[in-house]
């Protein structure tokens, strides 16, 4: 589907001089994301795409293009740095794409928190935060690309989720600025907990301008890696680790399986062992060998980030979540896709073992500590060996129904399919005030119907 030539024209026409682009080989290029970890995915949304770029420099710009969307009908699909999973900016029903990256300005960084627009690269606003001696609450390994305002309506936690919680928990995001789609667009601001209006809702309700996010005094993190004889020893240390509030900032365990893809540590992380990759904070170091010598572990390597990088070994943050899965489909494209678990509270690593057992070479495990609600939560981000949509909805339902986890759907496009598992009222009713026709990215929320839209 996709709206008539003569509309876009009209549409591009009352868009002065903001920066807008139609050649087709870009078009494809930023209509994508990174859904082709998921064959399903692939299967629905290769070849959907956008009919133009806009690219906004100012927020009047933004509210430039709002109002020429809203007043031809025009589907409006954000764009940060393209990096989500679950081709949440694919365009699926053409118009326009919204690209953000050029509303990049870091409006004020104070104590523990920083204050910036929403194209900002997470990259950018960390090393803006490290001049004043502090570092992001957390991040995804994809910060390098990655925009702040894509993080947290594509989102969901990553890398210092051990430490602070998902994205929507505390105070990790207090404040969002929001332009509506409407023919005068207006300014809403959220406060608090009224963020959670627009928090991981793929771009569906408003487009975010600007927003706060926190900051956490900096730490000069060792990269370490523990190996373990079994899989089941670095579960239990990972967990006592996170229950004994181990000054960490990532905690991953990663099977020995894996060793294979992790290429660039040949050596350290060798395939009869299962491995906790982890960071630290120095003054910690004595309690984590403690720790890991208690397991029955040993540690491989410890270093800072800086000696890491000069001895061409690859961060702790690319050994675990979604960066593990990278690594895999980097090396054998056509046999893996993968799935997202959160495990019951409490944690019962018997659990894993079974499935372990159960799956045998058609799953390969890692996981993740994270809090959540102020709790311990593990969850793991498992390699599924790719035969069939029916083989991993029968994996998802044994899971599901036997195990007790819940499966944040990596193969649905739906907010609701994939992490939220049911309707947010409170997204739609702010749906109807953000975006009152319906225009943003359509087709992303099961909770928005037709008959919804404003006349
Ligand atoms: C290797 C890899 C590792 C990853 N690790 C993690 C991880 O640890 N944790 C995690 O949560 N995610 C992870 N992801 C997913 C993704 O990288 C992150 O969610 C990322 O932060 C998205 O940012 P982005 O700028 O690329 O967003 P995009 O992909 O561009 O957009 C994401 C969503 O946000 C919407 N959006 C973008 N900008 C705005 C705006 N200004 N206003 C309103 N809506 C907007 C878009 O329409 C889209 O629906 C990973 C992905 C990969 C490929």
């Amino acid at each position: 589907m996709s709206v008539p030539q003569h509309r876009m024209d009209t549409f591009r026409a009352e868009l002065g001089d903001i920066d807008w682009r139609d050649d087709a080989k870009l078009l494809a290029a930023k209509s994508r994301d990174y859904y082709w970890y998921s064959p399903i995915l692939k299967a629905q949304l290769d070849g959907k795409e956008g009919q133009l770029i806009v690219v906004p420099k100012s927020e009047a710009e933004v509210i430039t293009i709002a109002a020429a969307a809203a007043r031809h009908r025009i589907p409006l699909t954000l764009r940060g740095g393209g990096t989500g999973n679950y081709g949440q900016c694919v365009p699926l029903e053409g118009g326009a794409i919204l690209e953000t990256t050029r509303l990049s300005r870091i409006l004020e960084i104070s104590e523990g928190r920083a204050l910036c627009e929403a194209g900002t690269r997470l990259e950018t606003l960390e090393k803006a935060a490290a001049e004043t001696g502090q570092m992001l609450s957390m991040f995804p390994s994809t910060k390098r690309l990655a925009t702040v305002g894509g993080f947290i309506a594509g989102g969901s936690g990553g890398i210092g989720s051990l430490r602070h919680g998902m994205l929507r928990d505390g105070a990790n995001i207090t404040y969002l600025r929001i332009v509506t789609v409407e023919q005068e667009p207006r300014i809403i601001e959220l406060h608090g907990r009224e963020t959670l209006k627009a928090l991981h809702a793929y771009g569906t309700n408003g487009i975010i301008t600007a927003l706060d996010y926190a900051l956490t005094p900096a730490t000069d993190w060792l990269h370490t890696i523990a190996l373990f004889p079994d899989y089941g020893a670095g579960l239990r240390f990972a967990e006592n680790a996170q229950k004994s509030r181990l000054d960490a900032y990532l905690m991953t365990v990663v099977e020995g399986r894996f060793a294979p893809f992790y290429r660039r540590l040949t050596g350290y992380f060798p395939a009869d062992r299962d491995a906790v990759f982890s960071m630290i904070a120095p003054d910690a170091m004595d309690d984590f060998r403690m720790q890991v010598a208690a397991c029955g572990g040993e540690i491989a390597l410890a270093k800072p980030l800086q000696e890491m990088e000069a001895a061409n070994l690859p961060p702790a943050w690319e050994c675990g979540w979604n960066h593990t899965t990278l690594q895999a489909l980097k090396s054998e494209p056509e046999d893996w896709s993968y799935l997202q678990v959160a495990y019951p509270r409490p944690f019962d690593p018997a659990l894993v073992m079974h499935q372990i057992e159960r799956y045998g070479d058609e799953v390969l495990f890692h996981h993740e500590m994270a809090r959540m609600d102020g709790e311990v939560q593990i969850f793991a981000l498992p390699l599924v060996r790719w035969t069939s949509k029916e083989r991993m909805y029968a994996i998802i339902g044994e899971m599901t129904e036997l195990d007790g986890c819940t499966i944040f759907d990596p193969h649905a496009v739906t907010i609701e399919d994939g992490g939220m598992k049911e309707i947010d009222s409170t997204q739609i009713d702010f749906k109807k005030e953000a975006d009152p026709f319906g225009l943003m990215n359509p087709g992303k929320t099961r909770g928005w119907t037709p008959e919804m839209a404003r006349p």
